[in-house]
């Protein structure tokens, strides 16, 4: 046996789905305490591009979603962001998300999935489910509002789930978007530069149109 096989370490990376429409504090506290706790190398975040579940509105356009995810994490140096959601044509499906990093990435990688107790409670009707839990280990976190007990948890891999407790924070980007319609204070809600993104861009402001976005 090679000694210095023993003690190569695996990377382990942290992957963090979402909308981020727009990126907010409870984003970023799931994603520093899972890092911590987990002693991940890196945490990715992946933008969606048009998310299945929320083919019922419009979802701000990637280009935004994907600089203020830049914008919001560029001060920590663990942080990344990827394009593999919102450059592949089609809705996004969380399977194709871990196959494109995977393959990206290499086989040396330990993959662990971050998602919040709202998204886990939907996991068994996601696209590909066996497969996802070969591909990654998942990690449920707090949120205020959702149970992390409630079933389809029980019906996962034995193992492949580690439920984890956050700091609570009330806060949803929906919320946010209601804020800035209503004239409302988004700050420090989220990070000061997605407040500016946000008003420079004239985002979620009922009279914006996609014509503000082409000028
Ligand atoms: P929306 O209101 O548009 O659904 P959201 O606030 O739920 O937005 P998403 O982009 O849908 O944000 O969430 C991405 C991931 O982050 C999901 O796994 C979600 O459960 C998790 N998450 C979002 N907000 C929080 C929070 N405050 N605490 C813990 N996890 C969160
Ligand atoms: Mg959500």
């Amino acid at each position: 046996r090679d000694p210095r096989r023993r003690q190569r370490r695996r990377y382990r990376l942290g992957v963090m789905g979402g909308t981020f429409d727009p990126i907010h504090h409870g984003h970023l506290v799931a994603a520093s305490e899972v890092a911590s706790r987990f002693e991940l190398d890196e945490v990715v975040f992946v933008p969606t591009g048009r998310p299945w579940q929320k083919g019922h509105r419009d979802v701000s356009a990637p280009e935004d979603r994907y600089l203020m995810t830049v914008i919001a994490t560029a001060s920590n140096p663990r942080f990344t962001v990827s394009r593999v959601d919102i450059d592949r044509p089609g809705l996004t499906y969380t399977v194709d998300t871990l196959r494109d990093l995977r393959r990206e990435r290499g086989e040396d990688v330990d993959f662990f999935f971050i998602t919040g107790a709202d998204a886990l409670s939907q996991i068994l009707t996601w696209r590909g489910f066996e497969e996802l839990f070969e591909l990654a280990h998942f990690v449920g976190v707090t949120r205020p509002g959702h149970d992390l007990n409630e079933p389809p948890i029980g019906q996962l891999p034995a193992g492949s789930l580690t439920l984890m407790e956050v700091p609570a924070l009330s806060i949803s980007s929906t919320g946010c978007r209601d804020r800035v319609e209503a004239g409302e204070p988004i700050w420090y809600l989220v990070p000061d530069g997605i407040v500016q993104y946000i008003a420079k861009r004239g985002l979620y402001r009922e009279e914006h149109t996609e014509e503000s976005i082409t000028g």
